[in-house]
């Protein structure tokens, strides 16, 4: 157990019904049994492990301050393997702090972001990749970001990577073998063997990093970006998407001046959303700093949703939407709106427009009617394409949902490139397990295994307070 007990409220800022107070630690339990008294004629300590207490809160002056509902979590069954208390209160943020401050009086000390969790981490009860699912879970913006997250909790791509150590070990445990009892020639070492073992691991490897773009999308959502001359109808796509009115929606041009950010779940993909400026030539000061904005984004997008009016003639300020388009490094959609009016004025020859610029990048052209909903279903499909890339049973459990865990993959990759070369150079056996261990090393940084204290602290300090 650590030396300080740590104490943070555990829910949400702000009000609720229910708050709850966490303490982790050597004194969590003796700072219960002094601040919290059972409404039965039992104590506290006489209720025993986890059992949910009813009573009071007092402090050192025999005041109460709330009732609530006490728990107490002996080590080794609780979340961070230490003793942990739960005080549920009422959920005010008044009584949450009254309860807080006496828990630090009474000898703890303020939890820092995610020190529950890395407690968790550093007792052995969650490995690093497991503890990142947890903010993940809290995190998650759709149902398969957050299916991916359990699984990932639940250890399954733990176990995936422990796997590849293990094969590793087993290479190098060969290797080492003939190394150390040369006379014995345990059937003299087949180099041809160990290279395919070598290439099958590398491949299991480069497999599950083709997941990556998939995975950090379900994590982190697509950044998206909506772009289309004013009045297009691009905030009435977002509030279509969004399935509530967030944007203003208004017939004047250029009222959407600012950028709004928001994540919609489209078919269990989250898109995080940056509407934009209507994108025109002007002199309002205000209205280009809304007009550069829709430039940068749609040049920092991975996706960019392109409006056009499908009963409008195609004018200058939709020329400048196309060239713009040129200039975007992410997939593009292009949005034929309004269709739901009859006056069709524009697709054909806006098709024929398209043909000539960033064909490659425009994975297709959805006609669409921000009104009724019309064509928002053909927008998912074209947008699970993207991002499933027509693989549609993904194996979330074993994706790789973080950019850190792919650098590491990719690293390892190469160290595991470096070993073949190595046999290839006809090198001895000392340098391919020089090779292979440093492969070994490195993939247990993702499950923290091999680790190194500051991105420990770092990936730890990315959670919130009471996690
Ligand atoms: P923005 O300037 O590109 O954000 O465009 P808005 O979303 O503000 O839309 C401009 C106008 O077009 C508003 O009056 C909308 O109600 C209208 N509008 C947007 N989409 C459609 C559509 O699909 N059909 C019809 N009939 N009107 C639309």
């Amino acid at each position: 157990m650590m030396e300080d007990t740590i104490s943070a409220i555990a829910t949400a800022p702000g009000e609720g019904g229910i708050g709850i107070i966490r303490l982790s630690g050597e004194k969590a339990v003796s700072i219960a049994y002094k601040i919290f008294r059972p409404h039965s004629a039992k104590s506290l300590q006489e209720y025993g492990n986890r059992v949910a207490v009813y009573g009071k809160v007092y402090d050192e002056h025999g005041h109460i301050i709330d009732e609530a509902i006490c728990i107490v979590m002996n080590a080794p069954n609780s979340y961070t393997c230490e003793d942990v208390v739960e005080i549920q209160c009422h959920g005010g943020s008044v009584v949450m702090r009254e309860i807080l401050s006496l828990t630090y009086r009474m000898g703890a000390r303020p939890a820092e972001p995610g020190e529950f969790t890395k407690r968790a981490f550093l007792n052995g009860r969650l490995d690093l990749s497991q503890a990142q699912a947890v903010m993940d879970i809290i995190n998650a913006k759709t149902k398969a970001s957050l299916d991916m997250a359990i699984n990932h909790l639940s250890g399954y791509f733990s176990n995936k990577i422990r796997e590849f150590r293990h094969d590793i070990l087993a290479i190098i445990a060969h290797l080492e073998a003939s190394i150390d009892f040369p006379e014995d020639d345990i059937e003299d070492l087949d180099f041809e063997d160990t290279r395919e073992k070598v290439k099958l691991l590398q491949d299991k490897i480069q497999k599950m990093l083709a997941s990556a773009h998939m995975g950090i999308i379900l994590r982190d959502g697509l950044k998206t970006a909506i772009i289309g001359r004013p009045n297009a109808g691009k905030s009435s796509i977002m509030n279509l998407l969004l399935g509530q009115e967030r944007a203003i929606v208004t017939d004047v041009p250029g009222t959407t001046r600012d950028s709004i950010e928001e994540y919609v779940n489209i078919g269990g993909i989250p898109l995080r959303l940056i509407d934009t400026a209507g994108i025109r030539a002007t002199d309002d000061i205000v209205e280009k700093i809304g007009v550069d904005k829709a430039y940068s984004y749609a040049g920092e997008a991975e996706l960019v949703l392109a409006v056009f009016d499908t009963n409008e003639e195609l004018s200058a300020e939709d020329e400048e939407i196309i060239r713009l388009m040129d200039k975007c490094p992410g997939n593009i959609i292009v949005i034929l709106n309004k269709i739901d009016l009859s006056g069709d004025k524009n697709t054909e020859l806006l098709k024929e427009r398209l043909k000539g610029c960033t064909a490659a990048k425009i994975r297709g052209i959805v006609p669409m009617s921000a009104k009724n909903g019309e064509g928002q279903e053909g927008l998912e499909e074209l947008l699970k394409e993207i991002v499933y890339n027509g693989r549609t049973n993904i194996g979330e459990s074993q994706a790789v949902c973080d950019a850190r865990h792919e650098e590491i993959l990719r690293r390892t990759v190469n160290l595991l490139e470096e070993a073949l070369n190595t046999i290839d150079m006809g090198m001895s056996e000392d340098f391919i397990v020089i090779d292979l261990r440093s492969a070994w090393e490195k993939l247990g940084e993702i499950t923290g295994e091999t680790f190194d204290d500051d991105i420990v602290n770092q990936i730890f300090s990315n959670f919130c307070i009471g996690k």
